[in-house]
């Protein structure tokens, strides 16, 4: 196929900003081409080479570009620049130049797509030492056979500036207008996209096997799913009411959205935008590797930050400095996550988007081997206000964003590239920041895990109520203690186990051991929030409800100075939640 046909119809697309035009200018030049090069055609409309999950990227910057432009036309630097601040467009100054040369040469070859595709396939893989001048070589050669037409189209091709303005929905209608026999096939079209992202291989099917091969499109691993995505409501009644009364409530981790593909021994990570994460998480991918018990499979997860020793979640600020190139082995110890497994859209070839959401669970929960890195996300059945009230107060309690409620109806398939009102995000509108630091006593202690077996691994601690002198807890901490502090406090606490819960403190907890009130550490929490499982102030702001602080860690400071009576009053906690209160907006949040 010949560029020319290629360039011809971006002349005519780009003398419109009308979509319909577009998309029948667009449907024209589909006509026109073969279906070989049907998905080559495609990527180059929209500047690309590949799907975006591929990552590879043209990359030729401007001024690569002008010394290819010097190359093929014989002109200066200067007189090119000249050129370019007149017209204010590389692409114009191609052709403008071009056509001047053109008159004096009489011999050129007819640039075909195939030739441009593969010569800017190769112009992009290029690197190492030399590269830039190999590119320039590679692209100085097809501008040289260009006609200046093809030079303007190839030029603002390669350095980015195609702006067509073709979005990848212009281009869905172009194929059920040319392919499926009109705009209203569209929405099949649509779906093959959401399950690949990949318009060239949808095109390439529509082309090749029309409505019918599209139909039977499959999800295939390596391929992204588009995320199906949630509409939000704020008052749990309105969300069981959406759902005819009932509704599968999942905690919201807050960290970062993973999409794993798992094909035998090799692991793919895509993210919310369906980059290709893996090299960013080589921690994630040997756990999908060696947890995940099918052979084949596509989930999603949430990957969070955490605190393995204590098993608590990390706020999402901490999975921000995972987001790197470089120091990555570094980063994996000292800022580990776990993968929250919420979906599974894909297992031993079977595709699951259209299956309900309980049948993809219960398939989920089949394939993994669960450890302390990688569990499916905690979920309730929940019928009542009230039930999805005190669930969502657990979940922020522990570190999440709130909830996700799902449809558990038979038609809850999971919706590819689509926000609906099967799913429901319900977060807060308000939260309230510490700023201070709290006193809190030691009543409990949990077990340590891995390195820290043989000591605590959390402690559960309290406030003081003067009222009815008793010591209701408040949160459990299991960050912040260094080794020393570990081993110290094992020493001070041994002299207060007691074998039975002293009758002075209110917990709804069991912790492993209980000690006798006495030792003040002073703690730093991110803000305190109502909580159904902590004792401090019941009913205080909610009936039914407790206060807990949210990410407490242990700030280094052991209040020997206080006496367990001297602790941070339940009521302080109240006066601390009502006076920090923010509308989540006003304040950075993630
Ligand atoms: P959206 O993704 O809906 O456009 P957003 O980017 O602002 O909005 P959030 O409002 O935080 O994201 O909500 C959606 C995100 O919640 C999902 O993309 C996913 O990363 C995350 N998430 C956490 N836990 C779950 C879960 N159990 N089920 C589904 N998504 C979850």
């Amino acid at each position: 196929m010949d560029y020319i046909i290629i360039a011809d119809a971006y002349e005519q697309i780009e003398s419109t900003t009308k979509r319909l035009e577009m998309t029948d200018h667009l449907v024209s030049l589909l006509k026109k081409t073969p279906q070989d090069v049907i998905s080559r055609v495609i990527y180059l409309t929209q500047g690309k080479l590949y799907p975006d999950f591929v990552g590879i990227e043209m990359g030729v910057a401007e001024k690569l570009a002008i010394r290819a432009l010097m190359r093929a036309t014989g002109n200066s630097e200067k007189a090119i620049q000249n050129e370019i601040q007149k017209s204010g467009d590389i692409g114009e100054t191609a052709e403008k130049l071009l056509t001047k040369r053109k008159q004096s040469t009489f011999f050129t070859k007819h640039l075909t797509v195939e030739r441009v595709y593969e010569t800017l396939d190769k112009l992009a893989k290029t690197s190492g030492s030399g590269a830039v001048d190999t590119k320039m070589v590679l692209f100085s050669g097809l501008l040289i056979d260009a006609v200046p037409k093809e030079a303007k189209w190839l030029i603002r091709t390669v350095t980015g500036n195609l702006r067509l303005g073709i979005a990848d929905m212009t281009v869905l209608d172009a194929l059920a207008i040319a392919y499926g026999g009109g705009k209203e096939t569209r929405e099949k079209i649509e779906r093959a996209y959401n399950i690949s992202s990949d318009l060239g291989r949808v095109a390439n099917v529509a082309a090749e096997k029309g409505l019918e091969g599209i139909e039977k499109f499959q999800v295939s691993v390596g391929e992204p799913i588009r995320p199906m995505l949630a509409e939000r409501l704020g008052v749990p009644e309105e969300i069981l009411e959406k759902f005819s009364g009932k509704c599968l409530a999942e905690y919201k981790y807050d960290g970062e959205r993973i999409q794993a593909h798992k094909k035998g021994d090799t692991v793919q990570l895509f993210s919310r935008r369906l980059e290709n994460i893996s090299s960013q998480y080589p921690d994630v991918v040997e756990l999908i590797r060696t947890q995940i018990t099918a052979k084949e499979a596509i989930l999603e997860a949430e990957c969070v930050a955490m605190d393995l020793e204590s098993g608590d979640m990390r706020p999402f600020q901490e999975l921000m400095h995972r987001r790197r190139k470089y120091g990555i082995q570094a980063a994996i110890t000292q800022y580990p996550v776990s993968l929250f497994t919420f979906d599974a859209l894909y297992v031993d070839g079977v595709d699951l988007t259209q299956t309900s959401l309980p049948q993809r669970r219960q398939t989920l929960e089949k394939i993994i081997n669960p450890n302390i890195r990688l569990k499916p996300a905690i979920q309730q059945l929940v019928k009542t206000p009230k039930q999805l009230e005190d669930f969502f107060e657990r979940a922020i309690e522990e570190g999440c964003e709130g909830l996700m409620c799902k449809s558990i109806s038979e038609d809850s398939v999971y919706q590819a590239g689509n926000r609906g009102w099967l799913w429901i995000k319900y977060k807060r509108d308000y939260k309230s920041e510490m700023t201070d630091t709290v006193d809190l006593v030691v009543v409990g202690a949990f077990h340590g895990r891995g390195k820290r077996a043989g000591a605590y691994g959390a402690l559960l601690l309290a406030t003081y109520n003067p009222k009815n002198d008793t010591f209701e807890t408040v949160t459990k901490c299991g960050t912040g203690f260094t080794d020393k502090d570990l081993s110290q406090l094992y020493e001070m606490l041994q002299n207060h186990v007691v074998a039975r819960k002293n009758s002075r403190v209110q917990s709804t907890l069991e912790a492993d051991v209980w000690f006798e009130p006495s030792l003040v550490l002073e703690i730093l929490g991110a803000e305190v929030t109502l909580s159904p499982i902590h004792m401090a102030a019941m009913d205080a702001i909610r009936k039914d409800s407790g206060m807990a602080i949210r990410f407490p860690r242990f700030t280094g400071k052991y209040r020997t100075d206080k006496s367990p009576q001297d602790a941070t009053t339940s009521k302080e906690i109240v006066t601390m939640y009502n006076g920090q209160l923010k509308k989540i907006g006003d304040t950075a949040s993630p």
